[in-house]
């Protein structure tokens, strides 16, 4: 689950980040109400979306060459204007993709002086099952092209979780950021701070870009994005609560709601699968036979019709579906209990379009009488590899 940076600042400020202040708005009169609460004479004016890449984003409905969602205001009146031009607009920015995402909520903040931007991240690293801190001096807005082109200027710290963070991480961040002196030792707290906010906020990925040193010295965190594990999600209802459904795709929110795993993808073919890793099988079978999965779906362990139906009317919704493959092992399940459910939710859904089910395990037999005996035009398939054989060949004949 991502989160805003306002937010992500809320919460890191706890740990003793140092923050410059800032106010969240809603609207254009929020927006003026919170630089009247700032010192001045600079304020910045940032597009709160859950997507990076905003300073040097676009607004769909605005000139080509107008600025993008971060904006310097030196007055109220431009707060005014900047929050009047984007507040219900669309920020393009190379994370949003094409469609872009709408500007609803707006982030007021002190201006900084800035003297020098750096990059500071942690992700949990798979490879290594520990937390990589990846630093860099070429912080501020063209970061990934510093990883592409100049990658000997990213330094990454590997934390041992079980040890923690030691006095020596710090000391290679600061190093790694070739600071001395008085910001040596602040970007070895400031470090030390954020590594303690990750792992206490069950974080996955953390990245302040840029990190600034302002003009009298001080080492400032002037951009935030923060996303957590969703697994672990239970441990935080202050952090649930931050959730912005409006930030999310429609249909992963309706997911959710049922306990359905549910990511959208690009392709044509709808998948309805029980086990993470079957449907992940699946998807790649589908693209084996010369097509896309439309989605990765896992309906769980213990799916019952609710959730079949939930399912099957969520893959539906995608207009880009143009046929379904249900790839399902009955484990815990019976075949026979998912037959009838799949049955009775493409009936209450008329189904439109072709329908593959193959089913392996506890009553399978019985479980393809069901399907064979349901009137509905459904093709029962044998395994995996005649599955996606058979729902592409529908798909095209339909086309
Ligand atoms: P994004 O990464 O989405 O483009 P940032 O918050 O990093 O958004 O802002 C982009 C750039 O705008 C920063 O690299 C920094 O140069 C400038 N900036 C952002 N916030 C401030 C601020 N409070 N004061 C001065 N400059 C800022
Ligand atoms: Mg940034």
């Amino acid at each position: 689950m991502n989160i805003h940076e306002y937010q992500a600042k809320e919460l890191l400020s706890k740990y003793g980040v140092g923050i410059p202040a800032g106010i969240a708005a809603l609207t254009v009169e929020e927006a003026v109400a919170a630089a009247r609460q700032l010192p001045g004479p600079l304020y910045v004016v940032k597009a709160q979306i859950h997507a990076g890449g905003r300073g040097k984003g676009k607004f769909k409905e605005l000139a080509a060459d107008a600025k993008g969602g971060v904006r310097l205001a030196k007055s109220i009146e431009e707060v005014e204007a900047f929050a009047k031009e984007m507040l219900g607009n669309t920020l393009v920015t190379i994370q949003t993709g094409d469609a872009g995402k709408q500007v609803n909520r707006l982030y007021v903040t002190d201006g900084v002086d800035i003297e020098k931007e750096y990059y500071l991240s942690m992700v949990v690293d798979r490879a290594t099952s520990r937390v990589a801190l990846i630093v860099s001096t070429e912080g501020g807005m063209d970061i990934e092209e510093v990883a592409h082109s100049t990658p000997e200027r990213i330094t990454t710290i590997t934390v041992d979780i079980a040890t923690g963070f030691q006095a020596h991480h710090g000391r290679a961040v600061a190093f790694a950021l070739k600071l001395t002196g008085e910001l040596n030792k602040q970007a070895q707290k400031i470090s030390k701070q954020l590594y303690e906010a990750f792992v206490a906020l069950d974080c996955d990925m953390l990245e302040i870009n840029p990190l600034v040193e302002t003009k009298d010295g001080n080492l400032l965190v002037l951009d935030t994005k923060m996303s957590f594990d969703s697994n672990a999600l239970y441990r935080h209802p202050d952090v649930m609560a931050l959730r912005d459904e409006t930030e999310e795709d429609p249909a992963e929110v309706e997911a959710s709601k049922y306990d359905l795993a549910y990511i959208k993808l690009d392709g044509d073919i709808g998948c309805m699968v029980n086990g993470a890793g079957l449907a992940m099988a699946t998807m790649d079978i589908i693209k084996l036979n010369g097509m896309f999965p439309a989605n990765f779906l896992d309906v769980g362990g213990g799916a019952n019709k609710e959730k079949v139906t939930a399912a099957f009317k969520i893959i539906l919704a995608d207009p880009a579906v143009k046929g379904i493959l249900v790839n399902i092992f009955g484990g815990i399940m019976k075949c026979d209990v998912i037959a009838e459910g799949i049955v009775a939710a493409a009936k209450e859904v008329n189904l439109q379009v072709p329908l593959v089910v193959r089913l392996e395990g506890t009553n399978v037999q019985q479980g393809k009488d069901i399907l064979a005996g349901s009137g509905l035009p459904i093709v029962a398939a044998n395994d995996l590899g005649d599955a996606a054989k058979k729902i592409v060949a529908e798909v095209k004949n339909v086309a």
